[in-house]
């Protein structure tokens, strides 16, 4: 390959050097979840669901809501990192209890669980109900937590610390790829706003991330509209941009009742808003000779 990116923050050392096995020097990955779900090839998997269960009646309303839509991956999220540590009705999170209930969902539902792993002692008792690990922003740099996540050989799903660059998630992804764990999935969730967009959002979708990544990397990319934007009614516009500009998979948040949401109340949108999202994502993969899934 010629210097593809010169004077550019990633060189074409780096992607022999810092990023052997993550480097578009490989032939690029397509990433089986089951069967008939996989990440990197024509499909763009959609994961969707709550901020966290919040409690077994809310997640089972959500899976209903997948089946109707014809999905299979549920954000199934029961450890959260929540930025401020008091917990009252409105911080909440299901913890080691929302174990019994993601056994409910298995019973229950056709679904595939993405869940994100914040401590490697949970590992274990995830390691029974859970498809696929996610290791959120802020552990994107927790490079232990990484390793031993990879080790149980499930899907990862690598979101980028919103202060980090493509180089830094690159470097990440190769601590589980380097314990022989192949499926690593990245995922850009917007990084801190510039001063030009500080009034008005919290995160910024960075979309060039997706072409970057695409240009850099053997991995899947997908992206997290909601929480790149934090206002539900950003989350289409950013979705339907982040597919036509490669996604390779997308994760959205829904819940029944929005604004009363026990965490981030703002970037969920409701069940009828999220049909409608799936049924114009349908019609723009068409184009795209791609398949919602
Ligand atoms: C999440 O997906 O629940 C989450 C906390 O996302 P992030 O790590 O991107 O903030
Ligand atoms: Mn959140």
């Amino acid at each position: 390959m010629d210097n593809k990116f010169p004077g550019k923050d990633i060189s074409q050392e780096d992607l022999k050097d810092k990023f052997p096995l993550s480097s578009s020097l490989n032939k690029k990955k397509i990433i089986k979840i089951s069967k008939d779900i996989s990440f990197g090839g024509n499909n763009v998997p959609i994961i969707s669901g709550p901020n966290g269960i919040e409690n077994r009646d809310l997640i089972f309303k959500c899976c209903e809501v997948l089946e109707k839509n014809k999905l299979k991956l549920l954000r199934g999220q029961i450890y959260k990192p929540l930025t401020f540590p008091y917990r009252s009705k409105k911080y909440f999170e299901a913890g080691d209890k929302g174990l019994k209930i993601l056994e409910e969902i298995k019973k229950n539902f056709d679904v595939l669980i993405v869940s994100e792993v914040m401590e490697e002692e949970k590992l274990e008792l995830m390691n029974d109900f859970v498809d696929v690990f996610q290791i959120g922003a802020r552990n994107m740099q927790n490079f232990p937590l990484i390793s031993k996540t990879a080790r149980y050989k499930k899907p990862i799903i690598l979101k980028r610390h919103f202060g980090c660059s493509i180089r830094d998630l690159l470097g990440a992804s190769e601590y589980a790829l380097l314990e022989k764990n192949e499926k690593v999935i990245l995922c850009e969730r917007g990084v801190s706003t510039p001063h030009t967009h500080r009034s008005t959002s919290r995160f910024m979708l960075d979309i060039q991330a997706i072409p970057a990544l695409k240009d850099y990397s053997c991995l899947p990319i997908i992206s997290d509209p909601s929480h790149a934007c934090f206002w539900h009614e950003w989350v289409e516009p950013l979705a339907l941009g982040s597919l036509a500009a490669g996604a390779e998979g997308l994760m959205i948040e829904f819940h029944p009742d929005p604004r009363n949401a026990a965490v981030d109340p703002l970037q969920a949108i409701n069940f009828d808003e999220f049909t409608k999202l799936i049924k114009k994502l349908r019609e723009i993969s068409k184009v795209l000779k791609k398949e919602i899934i």
